[in-house]
């Protein structure tokens, strides 16, 4: 179980990774900030530009935020081609 506490759009004072996609956030950039909490523990997310677009065009994904794992934004249908051909990264789960 896990409830939105915070939801704003930040300017990074720190390298962030983008949650959906891994993209690398550099430090200044405006972008979406969510947080969570998860019983016990505070999960932060960021989001890029993109992942925060298609999200707000495929789904009301808001609701699922704890649900989705690390970079599986990427692996999702309609998701922008040249952002699905970063990284290669290994160690992103998949089921
Ligand atoms: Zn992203």
């Amino acid at each position: 179980m896990s409830e939105i506490i915070r939801d704003e759009i930040v300017i990074t004072r720190k390298p962030h990774k983008c949650w959906g996609c891994t993209k690398d956030i550099a430090i200044g950039t405006k972008i979406q900030c969510v947080v969570c909490k998860d019983g016990k523990h505070i999960i932060t997310c960021y989001w890029c530009d993109v992942c925060k677009g298609y999200m707000d065009k495929h789904c009301d994904f808001w609701d699922l935020e704890a649900g989705f794992g690390y970079g599986e934004l990427r692996e999702c249908e309609g998701y922008p081609e040249e952002e699905n051909r970063i990284g290669g990264k290994k160690g992103v789960k998949k089921e």
